[in-house]
């Protein structure tokens, strides 16, 4: 009987790829995650220590290995776990992200989660990116700048939003859930994003929404379509970990087991039913094996970001129990040197070719000039080089009695998306100049600068809320408080030095607090200036919202483009503004 089937299967294998054993249905998954865009290759990639780096990503080769996956078997879904959109570089962030929409339905994705960088320009551009429409409601702004899609139709793959719920109706905002079906067999997909998105977005843009549980989100979908005779299950999840290799992990490896991390928590408390997690939003690589609430381990994935990895995965599923009997997952490098014949898909390539052209003279303008690298990494105490130019730039763009009467300017780290390199990759551009492409890429977000009143003792509250487990006031229904320290960088004249070991509310030595070498006094009042993003309570720091005399100024990319202008070339900084006490 067994050596029968083995036949069989052998000649069923033959005839259909999808098939192994006469009761056994076999599902590729091919999934990615954190795209942000990238329609153009971000640079090289290295999958694990030794390799020297390949040029990897690019959208148009991300398509070649989608196809070239889908042919080893018909079964097949293509999926993405948040983050396509948002953060992304000029060639997307110019046309909306309208462009990055229109080469994922090429590519072939049927579902995607929502992750937090959806919401970057409020709930209703989302639900454009679904649905369609105009870029501005009065329909002043229906034809992109390069001038296609005189209206634009919205995405054909499914966004998932399992965990994102309509305060006002209790539904979700779009389906937590999309359901295939091979060969009798259907397979559930369940999407979501991370709790704690309302704290890492701007609080305007997802007014009304509550963003719940991840693991009764999940559950609670798991245990209704149970009942309707559905046993596979995969979650697309945007939260995440990291091995804990420092330098370069292995892609494939699991080093730390994810232990302690975001998505170990959500793991341990999934129903049995669940079969395959993948996950997101750490820009990590890593394929482990993970505990749930039984102590059953099962397959969690991520690959990293920037369409450089795709995950390769082979389920197997039992046709009588309708249910998961194997996984096997690998990460693969999106190789652009094309030494494992792979083709990239010539209809994408020209269509990002042409986004790239219309988009090129804005990109490549030169705007300023650098005498070194200009990094973006922290030293211990939360300072970067890159940091303090920009805190420089937001407050020479306010400091005038008449652009708001700034004394001190405030920016948060997640809003500085890059390094400025001397030497650009930017076809044609010389070592040191400045393009306003790069610039765009640091600040792809649109925020706007915000000057206010807040007196010495709210700066204190505001210095200390950016500190883990410190936030005075939760936005939010079951929102947490930030999970890790998110340091503001600060504008020159400002400083003060705050205690590793200072208990929670009180790391600052308000003693150390200056402005210009003058104490800052509790109940004096000073202006400061920060965007819209952190005006409204991002990052938690909700002293910002009881800021008075607001002044509206300009957009953060312009005030940086303005510093560049004004200084030329810029030397990189020391960091010296932020003081820490071991
Ligand atoms: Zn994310």
């Amino acid at each position: 009987m067994r050596l029968r089937l083995l036949v069989c299967a052998v000649v069923f294998s033959l005839l259909a790829l999808g098939a192994a054993r006469a009761d056994e249905l076999k599902l590729k998954i091919i999934a990615f995650n954190d795209f942000h865009g990238n329609l153009q290759s971000p640079g090289k990639f290295k999958a694990n220590a030794q390799s020297p780096g390949v040029e990897a990503g690019g959208v148009d080769f991300l398509a070649g290995y989608v196809r070239h996956l889908k042919r080893e078997n018909p079964n097949n879904v293509v999926v993405a776990a948040g983050d396509l959109v948002g953060a992304s570089p000029l060639v997307s962030s110019l046309f909306h992200d309208q462009d990055t929409i229109e080469a994922m339905d090429r590519l072939g994705l049927e579902f995607s989660a929502v992750g937090n960088h959806e919401f970057d320009r409020g709930k209703k551009e989302l639900l454009r990116k679904q649905y369609g429409g105009c870029f501005k409601p009065d329909g002043t702004q229906c034809e992109d700048a390069a001038g296609d899609s005189a209206s634009f139709k919205g995405a054909k793959f499914k966004y998932l939003a399992a965990n994102v719920f309509d305060t006002s109706t209790g539904k979700t905002l779009f389906p937590g859930y999309g359901v295939k079906t091979y060969d009798g067999v259907k397979v559930a997909f369940i999407g979501l994003t991370l709790k704690g998105t309302a704290t890492i977005v701007v609080p305007s843009g997802i007014k009304g929404l509550r963003f719940g549980d991840e693991a009764d989100a999940i559950n609670g979908i798991v245990r209704k379509l149970r009942k309707q005779g559905i046993e596979s299950f995969v979650v697309l999840i945007h939260e995440g970990g990291a091995q804990t290799t420092k330098g370069t992990p292995d892609i494939n490896a699991c080093e730390g087991g994810l232990r302690g991390t975001p998505i170990e928590g959500i793991v341990h408390k999934l129903d049995d039913a669940v079969d395959l997690v993948i996950s997101a939003h750490t820009h990590q690589a890593y394929i482990c094996q993970v505990a749930n609430r039984t102590g059953r381990k099962i397959v969690v994935t991520s690959a990293d970001s920037y369409g450089r990895l795709l995950t390769d995965i082979d389920v197997t599923i039992d046709t009588k129990t309708k249910d998961v009997t194997g996984i096997t997952a690998r990460n693969i490098v999106v190789d652009r040197t094309n030494e494992v014949g792979i083709a990239p898909d010539a209809e994408l390539k020209e269509i990002v070719d042409h986004y790239a052209e219309v988009a090129a003279p804005i990109a490549n303008r030169d705007v300023g000039s650098i005498t070194a690298d200009i990094s973006k990494t922290l030293n211990p105490a939360g300072e970067s080089p890159l940091g303090d130019l920009i805190a420089d730039a937001q407050l020479e763009a306010t400091s005038s009695t008449g652009s708001g009467g700034a004394v001190a300017a405030f920016m948060n780290v997640g809003g500085i998306r890059m390094d400025l390199p001397f030497t650009s990759n930017a076809a044609g551009v010389k070592g040191g100049s400045v393009t306003y492409g790069e610039l765009f890429t640091i600040h792809p977000f649109g925020n706007t600068l915000v000057t206010m009143t807040l007196t010495g003792a709210q700066i204190k509250t505001m210095l200390e809320e950016q500190f883990k487990g410190c936030a005075l006031e939760s936005p939010g229904d079951g929102v947490s408080a930030p999970s890790t320290d998110r340091i503001l960088q600060v504008s020159e004249g400002f400083t003060y030095t705050w205690s590793l070991d200072g208990a929670v509310c009180n790391k600052v030595d308000s003693s150390s607090m200056k402005i210009n070498g003058t104490r800052v006094d509790p109940s004096a009042k000073y202006r400061v200036t920060v965007n819209n993003y952190l005006s409204d309570g991002g990052d938690q720091l909700s002293v910002l919202k009881q800021g008075t005399d607001l002044l509206g100024g300009p957009l953060d990319l312009d005030a940086l483009a303005a510093y560049f202008a004004k200084h030329r070339p810029v030397a990189p900084g020391e960091p010296h503004r932020i003081g820490i006490k071991p």
